[in-house]
């Protein structure tokens, strides 16, 4: 929404298509807020960098960084000026009362957390965006490409079965995640990778898709996310013992270090039998109603609802759940799918921005409140990109009639398969064997493991049925498209995560136990080969002012 609104704004003729009504996507859900220093205020952008750097775990790009955490303090206020409410003090002004601790941020959390409104629901959708040009709901079917370059896509629409070919001189992806791929998983239904499918199918190269991050209060059962909000008032994480674990894993940031510090601290609990029925506990209790009910009142709404646990009374249920997706599209930091210079082969006239893109700025592990504000800086900036880079080109030449005749050809080809799987069962197959293998601790044998049943399910789904053949609001066939994306992505998942023999952020291996600057410090690029299969390149990690050191919190 923020490139679509950069772009109208400046005169571009723009389409945007969407799966679900806009304000529906899963951005909607963020709950703890988005980062920025504002440096008129004192704050260093510096050290929100620094934090960004050190959280990644050395695997972020350093220039992407900077540009993010440099231009924060601006686009926060690019969005009030659009009218998108944040808390404010008595004062009237941004963030000093407002904030929110959130975890491996030691400084700056003051002024760096904005939430809006109530602090369980942080940014509302722009009204601005809102009015933009949406008339139908429509999901992506393909990409056109010719000769590595994006003419447009291919679109269902969804309400009619119709399909469309539209033209466009430049294409900006940003599809959001995956989560969906592991179940449970903190993540919208929606939030099936169809992005990073559709571009690495139509040629470009999908980054560090290794690195998913789990984040550590997930509810028992449902995976439901509870924000970082509640540690960053001060719950504690106990275990069945009643200890607070997190001394013995991060003695000085405790519950508030990194995600995937506290992750890995909780399935140790758990492997070693702390735990309760699979869980550690969140306790709040001595925060008192009353900050509960003005600071955490969705928390509690969320647990009474879903667990029937009164957070003000007994503490709470949770376990690691998947969360977010650090890699994704490669991009640079103008959402370009491709690099003009040559160094890596993309798709050009391809741009992606959100959590479907990696530019990289999340590295091995992603900060909270982090991923909104890449969503708005990289959005705004990808349309600045893509409307220069229209303005300097044509329209690709290409036939409709060819595009859409396979498109629905692909379509029919489902709706005429009988005596496979249905969809519902290898998207449970496909989900339990990555929680299997590619949870928080990975050991090659498992990965592999997984890997092998992702490549038995890709087989599988050429022959799955689809019942309902209808053309209006076909839910059926629509979930089987995107399980043909969900597979592309766990399969790029399973063997960036072989490949990468080191633990580093998220990606923590029992057999390679340590970090390997070594030899690691590199990005895995991954491209579909033209017989399907994976193929690997490796690009160097940018640093420009922080070099890797340990990381302790
Ligand atoms: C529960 C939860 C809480 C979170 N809290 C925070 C937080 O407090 N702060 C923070 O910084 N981050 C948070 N995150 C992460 C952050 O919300 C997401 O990373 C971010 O919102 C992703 O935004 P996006 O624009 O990339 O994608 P989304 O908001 O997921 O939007 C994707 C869009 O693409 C469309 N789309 C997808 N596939 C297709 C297709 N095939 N055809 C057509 N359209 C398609 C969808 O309809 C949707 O409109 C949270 C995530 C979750 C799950």
């Amino acid at each position: 929404m923020r490139a679509a609104l950069e772009a109208a704004r400046s005169g571009a003729n723009v389409a945007m298509l969407s799966k679900v009504y806009p304000v529906r996507s899963h951005s909607n859900a963020a709950q703890g807020g988005i980062n920025a220093a504002l440096t008129d205020r004192g704050d260093d952008w510096h050290e929100h960098a620094y934090d960004t750097v050190k959280g990644s775990d050395f695997l972020g790009d350093q220039d992407a960084i900077e540009v993010m955490c440099r231009e924060a303090g601006q686009e926060l206020i690019n969005l009030e000026h659009m009218g998108v409410i944040f808390n404010r003090d008595e004062e009237g002004r941004l963030g000093t009362r407002a904030l929110r601790r959130t975890a491996a941020r030691p400084h700056v959390l003051r002024r760096r957390h904005h939430g809006a409104g109530d602090p369980a629901r942080d940014v509302r959708a722009d009204p601005q965006v809102q009015r933009s040009r949406l008339r139908r709901v429509v999901r992506h079917g393909t990409l056109i490409t010719d000769h590595g370059r994006c003419g447009g896509v291919v679109a269902m629409e969804m309400r009619t079965g119709e399909v469309h070919a539209i033209r466009a001189k430049a294409t900006i992806l940003a599809t959001g995640g995956l989560g969906r791929v592991f179940e449970p998983s903190t993540n919208a239904l929606i939030c099936t990778g169809d992005g990073m499918s559709l571009a690495y199918r139509a040629g470009a190269p999908l980054m560090d898709m290794e690195m998913v991050q789990y984040h550590p209060t997930t509810l028992k059962g449902s995976g439901v996310l509870l924000s970082e909000g509640a540690r960053g008032e001060g719950a504690y994480l106990i275990n069945s013992r009643g200890e607070r674990f997190m001394e013995r894993y991060a003695p000085n940031m405790m519950e508030l270090a990194s995600r995937d510090v506290v992750s890995r601290a909780e399935i140790t609990e758990i492997n070693e039998g702390n735990d309760i029925d699979g869980c550690v506990l969140l306790d709040c209790r001595h925060l008192g109603r009353a900050k509960i009910m003005e600071r955490l009142m969705y928390i509690h709404e969320v647990a009474m609802d879903l667990v029937g646990v009164d957070i003000i009374k007994d503490p709470v249920p949770i376990r690691p759940g998947v969360h977010y997706q650090m890699g994704g599209i490669k991009t640079d930091v103008d959402g370009r799918c491709w690099d003009p210079s040559g160094k890596w082969k993309g798709v050009e006239g391809l741009f992606a921005a959100g959590e479907t893109a990696c530019v990289s700025v999340h590295g091995g592990n992603r900060l909270g409140a982090n991923s909104l504000l890449d969503t708005v800086i990289f959005g705004r900036r990808s349309a600045e990109a893509a409307m220069a880079y229209a303005s300097g080109n044509n329209h690709l030449e290409f036939s409709e009639d060819t595009w859409v005749g396979g498109e629905k050809a692909m379509m029919q080809g489902f709706l005429d398969n009988s005596g496979g799987d249905l969809v519902a069962r290898v998207r449970l197959d496909m989900a339990t064997a990555m929680d299997e293998g590619l949870g928080v601790y990975r050991l090659e044998e498992g990965m592999q493991e997984a890997l092998d049943k992702v490549r038995g399910m890709k087989d599988r789904f050429k022959n799955v049925v689809v019942q309902d053949k209808g053309k209006a609001f076909n839910t059926n066939l629509i979930f089987a498209l995107e399980l043909g994306c969900m597979l592309d992505c766990a399969e790029a998942i399973a063997v960036g995560a072989i490949d990468r023999k080191e633990s580093r952020g998220a990606h923590s291996r029992l057999d390679y136990a340590a970090r390997d600057d070594e030899n690691w410090m590199k990005h895995i690029l991954l491209y579909q080969g033209p017989g399907n299969e994976v193929t690997k390149e490796y690009v160097p990690i940018v640093i420009t002012q922080w070099q890797p050191e340990e990381r302790k919190y």
